[in-house]
């Protein structure tokens, strides 16, 4: 029987053991899990401080789930070391595991710049994972005033999430926009405005570079005074396993189309893993959800035997705020046009004939056909693109494409 080590217990992780089982019944699955707790859906930590959630409700799966896949789950230990020789992980408390198939699932950890007196701070949080956002709920005050470092994805969601439980939230980043990393200026303003009013309030384009105690000193020399302190500044994927087994990495851990690393029966997928992203032509970290399952799933197939690819992924985020939703996709490398109705924002980026990416804010219906029309490379000579821009209708596809991507029901 085939032995299988799954180390994390993620999205990614859940991807891998439904693959694995599409290929292998009986095969024996071990997952190692620094966290306690099953699988829960990490973007709903937020929701969970917010009220709009519980923990039951953040199950990703089943309570019956691994025991449903025959899995052994090992909480609340990590692997520490992979021996590619001998096929074994060593975990933390130096008992090894043998495997026939080996998939790292580790995610990632939050960034930390080393902040001069950032020991001094009393109350200081990540907001990464379930226990992050319980340590954070315990200091929630109606009077704390919260000073958030790091307007990204994470950093915005802690401050949607804690809003209505506290006094004050200020978020800082040392970039001039919010979600710098998928917004442009202009749709960054729009959300900025929003966020401002419902309550957020923010210093941007200077951040914090010290610390002390209850106090932060900004690049600008202001000063801002706080009861907790939230450091959302960024991720970095959890490569080290791989990298001292001697596998080959860089931002994340590198990996092909089957999701193999270069080292002999080892996988990787998730938040941890570089693959190819279709909309950039290069391998490059795509830390999102979806991608995390598809690529574990992928692992899992090749895994146990069977034959998978996973060949088109691209940047994609989902997200919302205080009610605003937006969507975003690919690069925005290229000629912009825009479409603006009742308030909507919607941003498309075309280049050599190809739509290459796109934003969309407060109208995000069949946004599906829109990251369809990127992943296929669809020349947008074929189709009536400027009646796309206004409302995306599956009718631009050749009733040939429509069967195969769904199925023949429209
Ligand atoms: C607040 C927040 C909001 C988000 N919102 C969105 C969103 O709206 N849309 C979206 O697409 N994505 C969102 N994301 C990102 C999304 O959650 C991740 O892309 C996804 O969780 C990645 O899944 P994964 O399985 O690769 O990693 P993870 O879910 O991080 O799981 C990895 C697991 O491995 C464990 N681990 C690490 N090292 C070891 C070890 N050595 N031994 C054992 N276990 C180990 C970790 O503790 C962790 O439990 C959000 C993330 C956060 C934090």
């Amino acid at each position: 029987m085939k032995r299988y080590v799954i180390v994390g217990n993620g999205h990614a992780a859940v991807g891998c053991i439904e693959g694995i089982r599409s290929a292998d019944k009986t095969g024996e699955i071990t997952v190692v899990s620094k966290e306690p707790y099953p699988v829960y859906s990490r973007p709903l930590i937020s929701y969970y401080l917010e009220g709009k959630t519980d923990l039951e409700r953040m199950k990703y799966r089943s309570g019956s789930f691994y025991e449903d896949n025959g899995c052994c789950v090992r909480y609340g230990v990590s692997a520490a070391a992979i021996e590619p020789n001998e096929k074994t992980v060593t975990m933390d408390n130096g008992e090894p595991l043998v495997y026939d198939a080996l998939c790292v699932a580790a995610g990632s950890s939050p960034f930390v710049p080393p902040f001069e007196g950032l020991e001094t701070v009393e109350k200081k949080f990540s907001f990464m994972t379930l226990d992050d956002a319980l340590a954070l709920e315990k200091e929630l005050t109606a009077k704390a005033r919260v000073l958030i470092v790091g307007a990204g994805l994470i950093g915005l969601k802690c401050a949607e999430g804690i809003r209505d439980r506290v006094g004050h939230v200020t978020v800082c980043d040392l970039a001039d926009r919010v979600l710098s990393s998928i917004l442009d200026a202009d749709c960054a303003a729009v959300v900025q405005k929003h966020l401002e009013e419902n309550g957020v309030a923010f210093l941007l384009s200077d951040t914090a570079v010290r610390f002390d105690r209850n106090r932060a000193v900004m690049k600008s020399g202001k000063t801002v005074a706080f009861d907790l302190l939230v450091l959302a500044v960024g991720v970095r994927a959890n490569t080290a396993l791989v990298k001292n087994a001697g596998g080959a990495v860089n931002r994340g851990i590198i990996v092909n189309e089957q999701m193999a690393t270069d080292l002999p029966a080892v996988w990787a997928a998730g938040d941890c893993a570089e693959g190819f992203d279709a909309a950039l032509g290069a391998n490059r970290v795509l830390a999102i959800l979806p991608n995390a399952y598809l690529q574990g799933y992928t692992a899992g197939v090749n895994m146990a035997g069977g034959s998978a690819v996973f060949d088109n992924a691209i940047p994609m985020n989902s997200i919302g705020f205080f009610g605003l939703h937006m969507m975003t996709a690919g690069c925005y490398d290229g000629d912009m046009t825009e479409e603006r109705s009742d308030g909507a924002v919607k941003r498309f980026f075309v280049k050599n004939g190809v739509l290459n990416g796109f934003i969309l804010l407060g109208a995000t219906d069949r946004a599906g056909i829109y990251t369809a029309l990127i992943r296929d490379k669809t020349p947008l000579d074929t189709i009536d693109f400027d009646l796309t821009k206004k409302a995306a209708s599956n009718l631009i596809f050749s009733r040939e494409t429509r069967r195969k991507r769904f199925g023949g029901v429209v």
